[in-house]
């Protein structure tokens, strides 16, 4: 029976709290009335103060919630047309904001599980279909032959056992105790790529310029390679930062007299090539899509706790959070990224 007056003080003190936050919130308060609002803080600081931000909180939410909503809602609604228009959509996302908040979107980065992706260069951003694979090895065919001296008709066996064995030739050679010098290597192998091959790509440029997360290539190719591909492709400025041969293996170009034994060749899949990038991008990898068509890589950004993304494949494989058949689908496949 004692707690009677004590339930009905507790009403009586709730329901003068939520009359007062209304009041608040309605905006009618008066310079007369924050006198009273101050002798009363007094008394009941804490708990008005705690329901004032809890009222706050979940206006705010649901606020944020509704837009999240209606950005997955625009995303389905562009799923549906057979290619989707990126400038379209970044409008779209840009008056959503707008319309919700009248701060800069990127405050709205936040609702997206990535801070940043991290995308392989080749037979990921373009395919080497087009004909580099094919003289990616006759290149390494003709080094092997013309600079190391192999028969000519071994070549391409030896080429295969060195990238099994070694995940590179460059890398094998130099495990070997060949002293392969790497921009001498390069300068043949990728150096004398039919470049005119790869074509501006302007659907692609339009969707990483959806993208506002910080964009980096991770690649185990040379840094003129990556650049002269990004340049034909025509999104070399839709990224941060190149993450190349170079990043890997600052050793064989400070110390080029250095024995091959000394400065072993830093590449992917290797964990100590993802733990320099991850370094050297300064992410956090829990927060960080990786994305790459080779599944071994794609392993490897697992170990180190990267999210993973396979491109080039229609099923998921043990390590890949998702499978891409195209970079193209990364909106079909992937909406979190425009959360
Ligand atoms: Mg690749």
């Amino acid at each position: 029976m004692d707690s009677k007056p004590w339930f009905f003080w507790y009403v009586l003190q709730l329901m003068v709290h939520l009359a007062f936050v209304l009041v608040q919130l309605s905006g009618k308060i008066g310079k007369h009335f924050q006198v009273c609002e101050f002798s009363y803080l007094q008394i009941q600081d804490s708990y008005l103060l705690d329901f004032v931000f809890l009222v706050v909180a979940k206006t705010v939410g649901r606020k944020l919630l509704k837009m999240k909503n209606k950005r997955f809602e625009i995303l389905q609604q562009n799923r549906k047309s057979k290619e989707i228009d990126a400038p379209l959509l970044y409008q779209q996302f840009q008056s959503l904001h707008q319309n919700f908040f009248q701060f800069h979107k990127s405050s709205m980065d936040s609702y997206s599980p990535f801070d940043c992706l991290i995308f392989d260069l080749d037979d990921t951003l373009y395919s080497s279909s087009i004909g580099f694979g094919d003289a990616t090895k006759r290149n390494i065919d003709d080094f092997l032959v013309e600079k190391c001296g192999f028969d000519e008709r071994k070549a391409s066996t030896l080429r295969v056992q060195l990238f099994k064995t070694y995940g590179s030739t460059l890398a094998g050679l130099r495990a070997l105790g060949y002293d392969v010098d790497a921009d001498e290597y390069h300068s043949i192998v990728h150096g004398r790529l039919p470049y005119h091959l790869i074509k501006p790509d302007p659907q692609l440029r339009n969707l990483l310029l959806t993208i506002t997360q910080r964009k980096i290539i991770f690649t185990n190719s040379d840094r003129a390679h990556a650049m002269k591909a990004l340049n034909l492709l025509g999104i070399a400025d839709c990224f941060q930062q190149i993450i190349c041969f170079e990043t890997m293996n600052p050793n064989l170009f400070n110390f080029k007299s250095a024995s091959p034994e000394e400065f072993p060749v830093v590449l992917k899949p290797s964990l100590e090539a993802f733990n320099i990038a991850i370094d050297v991008a300064g992410v956090d990898p829990s927060r960080t899509l990786f994305l790459d068509d080779n599944v071994g890589n794609i392993a490897a950004a697992k170990v180190v706790g990267l999210q993973t993304v396979v491109v080039g494949k229609t099923m998921k494989t043990n390590e890949a959070d998702y499978a891409l058949e195209k970079i193209h689908n990364l909106t079909h496949i992937v909406p979190e990224i425009w959360f």
